[in-house]
């Protein structure tokens, strides 16, 4: 459902993504985990045409998002691609980004109305059962400022959610929050794995949420994935020494 093939990027001489290919399947969820600065934020941000790779294709469904040419040159997909890409993804970040003149119903609407061209009412009618799944039905005229980051990043989920994504990419999403907090949030995610078939994307420090939530998991380091499994295997039989030095680190 979503291939990377060949792709390899730097910033000046520091080579963050060295050859790299790998896919997900449609439904799946990932989870990629690996030593500061390996890259993984980056991947993310190419599926959002956020960064661009130097070289190689990334594809989504029948779509390119980039596309390297026999000769080697990269040419950019055509809008419409990159239009129907973006229109399938979304992406919760860190920092939760919400808009804080806004309440919380209506960050939950924005896009949908301005962006897909939904009706005000089926919007609200669609965030409205969004902010319940994410167990704030009695916020929707809160404010930002007035939650708390944990309630701040599960409306930052609603909201990439009333997007109807079929892929959602999670960066990070708990790092700013105290583990109070994350487990909330992480507690949402897994129950919107359970009740889904999104595709997700997962950066995360969480190991136990990697472990309960995602099918395979992504070992990363100097620019390649070095390790690739499911996360029982993963977390209890490393192969490599480098795997098994980051874990005993973030455990
Ligand atoms: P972390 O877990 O710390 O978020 P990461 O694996 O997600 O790390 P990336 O954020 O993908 O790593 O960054 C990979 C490398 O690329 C880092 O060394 C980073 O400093 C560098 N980098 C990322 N974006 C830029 C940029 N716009 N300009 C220069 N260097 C960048």
């Amino acid at each position: 459902f979503i291939r990377f093939d060949r792709i390899s990027k730097r910033f000046g001489a520091n080579v963050v993504l060295d050859d790299l290919s790998f896919s997900v399947g449609e439904g799946r969820r990932v989870t990629l985990i690996g030593p500061s600065g390996s890259g993984k934020t980056t991947i993310l941000r190419m599926l959002m045409t956020l960064t661009r790779p130097d070289s190689g294709t990334i594809r989504v469904a029948d779509d390119y998002l980039f596309h390297e040419e026999r000769d080697g040159e990269l040419v950019p997909a055509g809008d419409a691609h990159v239009r129907r890409v973006r229109s399938r993804i979304t992406m919760v970040f860190q920092q939760y980004n919400l808009f804080p003149n806004m309440k919380v119903l209506r960050n939950v609407t924005e896009a949908p109305i301005h962006v897909l061209g939904r009706s005000r009412e089926d919007a609200a009618a669609r965030a409205e059962e969004l902010l319940d799944l994410v167990g704030l039905g009695g916020k929707l005229d809160s404010y930002p400022s007035q939650l708390s980051g944990g309630q701040q990043q599960r409306v930052a989920i609603a909201r990439a959610l009333a997007m109807d994504p079929d892929v959602l990419l999670l960066d990070e999403i708990t790092s700013a929050l105290d583990p109070e907090l994350a487990a909330g949030v992480l507690d949402v995610l897994r129950e919107i794995a359970r009740t889904s078939d999104i595709t997700m994307l997962c950066v995360t420090h969480a190991m136990k949420f990697a472990r309960d939530v995602s099918d395979q998991v992504l070992m990363f380091d100097g620019g390649k994935i070095i390790e690739a499994k499911p996360p029982a295997e993963l977390f209890e039989a490393p192969e490599h020494e480098r795997t098994r030095s980051f874990l005993r680190s973030v455990l």
